[in-house]
């Protein structure tokens, strides 16, 4: 197939500075979670895209001098010889598949706490970054920069815009956003100074413009010099000769860069999470940016439409395509459209399981993309498999994410794949979830694995088809997978968080009663203590179909967990527009259809409120009585040819679809193998062996 005529202008080669990228597809810097420390599993993460066809890979934020130092977050570095080697492994990788590299140079400025090195944080005026959930815990406040260390911080810019030449670097930036040190040079609130550095915009853009200038002159001649910055906050306020400060930025700096790089201002807006934000959502805020610059400009908004994208393209908002998430979910997003292929792209789906990775401090995670992260750890590929050396007749039984996913791989492997599910559709629990407030972009997960396994000859589907015991034995398979997923109970915690038994009333529900189409009486109040997305999203479903509904939680606030997810902020919000009554730090202690009894998490004074019925968003557990009948019954197993029976997803751990997609794609890539676990390589950090003889000399 062919690119379609339409996309071409896509494949177009465009300059920044002295380096030409070889189309517009650029893999904006976002946080891998891999750090130095990782530096295999990281230039492999990056090498995927390369190979799928990104022309632009670059790193996340690299830390240009120990002043900055996010630990214990897993942030990379450029600050000495080895961490050059590290680096060198991913720029030898892209440019293996003719793609540019560039490095995210950043200095955290007062948004960093300098935990390991224990350096005072730098700052323009002493201001804390966040300060009422950053700067607690006894860490050192920022301290107010005088001239001679911005000389330095221009020093260390330069200097590690040397450094990331020799690790062979084609795009160095200077990051002036999401709170960072250029950032608080920006921003009045942040910068209070007198001197040239503080004041009028001029003034405050002097720090940017001076990194820029070292880092040009450092490596100008032969790399791409980028300026990230956000523009959100900017674009709000008045200018003096410009509708706003954002355009006055962009004017005085217009001609200095190579290339602009423009995005928003914090995590949950730039970043935003498909249950809140569409696609394209920064466009309000950077449209202007070509207006004033010839230079070029990319900008990110999860675009995962061609259309969407040459749209970007031909209305002049940008003229690269920025990814960070639909890279991470399909690294051969471009290959697919160049090759006309694009019903093949597996879309991200904006739920921000990638995000949470580094707020976990692990490599990145992705539920689209089981091998993200993976490509050198366990050797999986995004679009690659190992066929099997002898194809086998394998039975899944369940078609939710997990099935699905085990469904697609192991009919990649060349497998005789028969799957079914109970209900008229596959989906399993996005079959419901989907419908929830937000949550249709979800079922993405689900489109594109039925849209390959319908091209496919080797795997049937069986929908409607509720199998039992007998029925296994009779198809005789060679394996069976169970993919039945869990259910949620009506189980409560004490607060010590120990299980304390179910709380027996018939207008008690679960999620599981939702789904099945049961709207409980209003009042109705929703007890969380799963803490993700459902309790969250179930409250708001239930508002929105008119019940009266109230919602409480063991944890200090709603939906706790979706701070990894950058969600949380918008949860509170959406819950405030529909009017709910929230109540964080309380346990759901009794309740007898007319009343629930609730204490305090903490003191155990207990409170009371009026309604009809309780909805318990907590333990999930593994639906497993076919696992356990088919256990009953080996010896009819061995007698019907059936090799091994084995479960995933749900029906083995319940988690996040993101676990379940990873639990199918794993069982798939092992089934048949000789030892099941798959070799888990161990990376190390890049040593300098010379320095590593000494200390060991010097020990002797
Ligand atoms: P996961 O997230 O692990 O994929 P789901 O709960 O989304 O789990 O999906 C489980 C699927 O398994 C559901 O679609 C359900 O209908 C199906 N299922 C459960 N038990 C059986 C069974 N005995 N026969 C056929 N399908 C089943
Ligand atoms: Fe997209 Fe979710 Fe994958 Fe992140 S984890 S890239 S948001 S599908």
């Amino acid at each position: 197939m062919t690119c379609n005529p339409r996309y071409e202008i896509l494949f177009e080669p465009m300059p920044i500075g002295p380096v030409t990228a070889p189309n517009r597809f650029y893999q904006v810097p976002h946080a891998s979670g891999m750090t130095n420390a990782l530096p295999r599993v990281r230039a492999a993460f990056r090498e995927a895209k390369a190979e799928g066809g990104w022309g632009v890979i670059c790193t996340g934020a690299c830390s240009i001098d120990p002043s900055s130092d996010d630990a214990p977050l897993p942030f990379a570095t450029l600050w000495d010889d080895n961490d050059i080697r590290a680096h060198a492994l991913m720029t030898e990788a892209v440019h293996r598949h003719g793609s540019l590299a560039g490095v995210e140079l950043w200095h955290g400025g007062a948004s960093v706490m300098n935990r390991a090195s224990r350096l005072p944080p730098l700052s323009p005026s002493g201001i804390p970054w966040m300060a009422t959930h950053v700067g607690f815990m006894g860490n050192l406040r920022p301290k107010t920069m005088d001239k001679a260390d911005i000389k330095e911080v221009l020093r260390c810019q330069a200097e590690a815009a040397r450094k990331a030449r020799t690790a062979g670097f084609d795009i160095v930036y200077v990051y002036a956003g999401m709170g960072y040190l250029g950032y608080e040079f920006l921003l009045p609130e942040y910068n209070h100074r007198a001197d040239e550095y503080g004041g009028s915009i001029e003034n405050r853009v002097r720090f940017v413009r001076e990194m820029i200038e070292v880092t040009k002159d450092a490596v100008g001649k032969v790399c791409g010099v980028a300026l990230r910055v956000s523009l959100e906050e900017l674009r709000g306020r008045p200018g003096r000769n410009q509708p706003s400060e954002a355009h006055e930025l962009i004017e005085l700096l217009a001609d200095l860069p190579d290339l602009f790089d423009v995005k928003m201002d914090s995590s949950p807006t730039d970043c935003s999470a498909s249950r809140f934000t569409g696609e394209g959502s920064h466009e309000p805020v950077i449209d202007f940016v070509k207006s004033l610059t010839k230079k070029p400009v990319v900008g990110v908004g999860r675009f995962t439409s061609p259309d969407t994208m040459v749209s970007q393209i031909r209305r002049g908002v940008l003229d690269f395509i920025g990814g960070a998430r639909p890279s991470i979910a399909d690294p051969f997003l471009p290959a697919k459209i160049r090759e006309g292929r694009e019903a093949e792209i597996r879309e991200c789906i904006g739920c921000n399981i990638c995000i949470s990775s580094w707020h976990d401090g692990v490599p990145v995670r992705c539920t689209q993309n089981p091998t993200a992260g993976e490509e050198w750890r366990r050797g999986w590929h995004p679009e690659r498999v190992v066929r099997a050396d002898r194809p086998e007749r394998i039975l899944i039984v369940g078609g939710g994410p997990a099935g699905l996913e085990c469904a697609l791989t192991l009919g990649r492997r060349g497998h005789e794949v028969t799957l079914a599910d109970s209900s008229r559709g596959f989906g399993g629990r996005l079959t419901f979830e989907k419908t929830l407030p937000g949550l249709s972009a979800w079922n993405r997960v689900v489109d594109y694995r039925l849209g390959r396994l319908g091209e496919m000859s080797n795997v049937s589907l069986y929908p409607e088809s509720t199998l039992g015991v007998d029925e296994i034995i009779d198809l005789a398979p060679e394996r069976v997978v169970l993919a039945t997923g869990a259910r949620w109970t009506d189980m409560l915690y004490s607060s010590m968080e120990i299980p304390v038994g179910r709380l027996d009333h018939p207008a008690v529900f679960t999620p599981d009663d939702i789904a099945a189409g049961r709207l409980p009486q209003g009042p109705t109040l929703v007890f969380d203590f799963d803490n993700y997305y459902m309790g969250g999203v179930l409250t708001e479903h239930l508002a929105a179909q008119g019940v009266p509904v109230s919602y409480v939680t063991p944890a200090g606030q709603a939906s706790a967990w979706t701070i990894m997810t950058n969600e949380l902020p918008l949860v509170h919000r959406a819950l405030a527009r529909r009017k709910v009554p929230v109540a964080t730090l309380h346990l759901l202690k009794a309740f007898d259809g007319e009343t629930a009894t609730l204490a305090h998490l903490f003191t155990g004074e207990e409170s009371r409120i009026a309604c009809r019925s309780v909805l318990i968003v907590g333990l999930r557990l593994p639906r497993n009585a076919l696992f356990e009948a088919l256990s009953a019954r080996t010896n009819d197993l061995t007698t019907a040819g059936i090799k091994s029976v084995d479960r995933i997803g749900d029906a083995l751990a319940p988690g996040a679809i993101a676990h379940a997609v990873h639990s199918g794609h794993k069982l798939a890539q092992e089934i048949g193998a000789e030892t099941r676990r798959s070799p888990y390589r161990r990376d190390t950090p890049i040593v300098d062996a010379v320095a590593d003889f000494e200390l060991r000399t010097a020990a002797e």
